[in-house]
């Protein structure tokens, strides 16, 4: 069987790391949609919970049930609309402003600039009108950065929009309404940070999206990915092994399969370019849905331990290896 580790120290600095950033802990809402971006949301939330973090944010309601015990104030993106005592909901049109029930919590959202969600900055008078008419309660302004992890203008002009935003929600009488804007490259990339949450996601799984800068922040990744052994055998050369043949032995081999595959989530990637371990092993031939094949006999071998290498050999983001490895892949905690 495949499993993962979740390395609880280096989650614990990442946190510090964000925390040393925003100020304080009251500040960080750690966002756990997608089963913790594949690391477990329970596992992930209960250490986060420990740290001192009581803000969360997650996808939707049913994913909101399985960690209301663990926070106090979990903002929710999206799906029904469920009032609960300490769920806010993101709207993001005016159209699903109008269907909220009465007394339902919201953070209103912004399209500063990313043009996916949110409503429009003249569309806020119209917003607070609603919202007064309806009798619902603004617990927040949010808006997201299209671009936050590439060093260029558009995060200052988003940033500056949110602050139009913010004045002009406060001129028709909303005062004490929270603002946040700041994804983990938002946070990584400021010295001053002056909203008063982050939501921070990749950020403290260790993967930092940011390439090198001025004021680089070391993170940890958290996840780790291993996989047992099913058996070996000693091939001789010019022996060809899993589907299709696509891997010959150069030479005399012994070669192990691993219980894992794309079933489990795992890349199939591509046979002429494989992915190699950390410790170099390259996958020999073909990844099968729940098998592979590495030279040697190891009992068990760690198949990945930063999620942006293995990323960046797939020609894709960190994010997506780790949100597509399945919820039934046994998580352990690790000091
Ligand atoms: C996923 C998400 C985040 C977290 O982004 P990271 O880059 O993982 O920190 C923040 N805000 C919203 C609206 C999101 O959907």
């Amino acid at each position: 069987m495949a499993y993962i580790k979740i390395n609880k120290s280096n989650l614990i600095h990442n946190l510090n790391q964000i925390a040393l950033k925003t100020g304080s802990v009251d500040k960080i809402a750690i966002v756990l949609k997608d089963n913790a971006y594949g690391h477990g949301v329970g596992k992930v939330g209960k250490i986060a919970r420990d740290f001192g973090i009581k803000k969360a944010v997650v996808r939707n309601y049913e994913e909101a049930k399985e960690i209301e015990e663990l926070f106090d104030d979990i903002i929710v993106l999206g799906g029904t609309l469920i009032p609960s005592p300490k769920l806010s909901y993101a709207i993001n049109s005016i159209e699903k402003l109008i269907l909220c029930p009465e007394g339902t919590r919201i953070e209103l959202k912004i399209d500063t600039g990313m043009h996916r969600n949110g409503i429009m900055i003249d569309e806020i008078e119209k917003a607070t009108q609603t919202i007064k008419d309806k009798n619902i309660n603004l617990v927040g302004i949010m808006s997201h950065f299209a671009s936050a992890d590439e060093l260029g203008s558009e995060w200052f002009y988003q940033y500056k929009n949110f602050q139009r935003a913010k004045e002009i929600l406060k001129s028709f009488g909303f005062e004490n309404v929270r603002s946040h804007i700041d994804n983990s490259a938002g946070i990584l990339r400021t010295k001053e940070f002056k909203e008063d949450l982050v939501r921070v996601g990749i950020g403290a799984y260790g993967c930092n999206p940011m390439d090198r800068t001025f004021d680089y922040v070391e993170l940890k990744p958290v996840m780790s990915l291993f996989a047992k052994k099913v058996s070996t055998r000693k091939l001789k050369k010019g022996m060809r092994v899993g589907y299709g043949g696509e891997f010959t032995t150069p030479k005399e081999m012994m070669v192990s399969t691993y219980e894992l595959g794309y079933g489990d989530g795992w890349r199939r990637g591509d046979t002429k370019n494989p992915y190699a371990t950390p410790d170099g092993k390259k996958i020999l031939g073909r990844v099968s849905m729940d098998l592979i094949s590495l030279e040697g006999d190891d009992n068990e071998v760690c198949i990945m331990e930063d999620a942006n290498i293995a990323a960046k050999h797939f020609g894709t983001i960190s994010y997506e290896i780790t949100c597509a490895l399945h919820a039934n892949i046994h998580r352990v905690v690790v000091d």
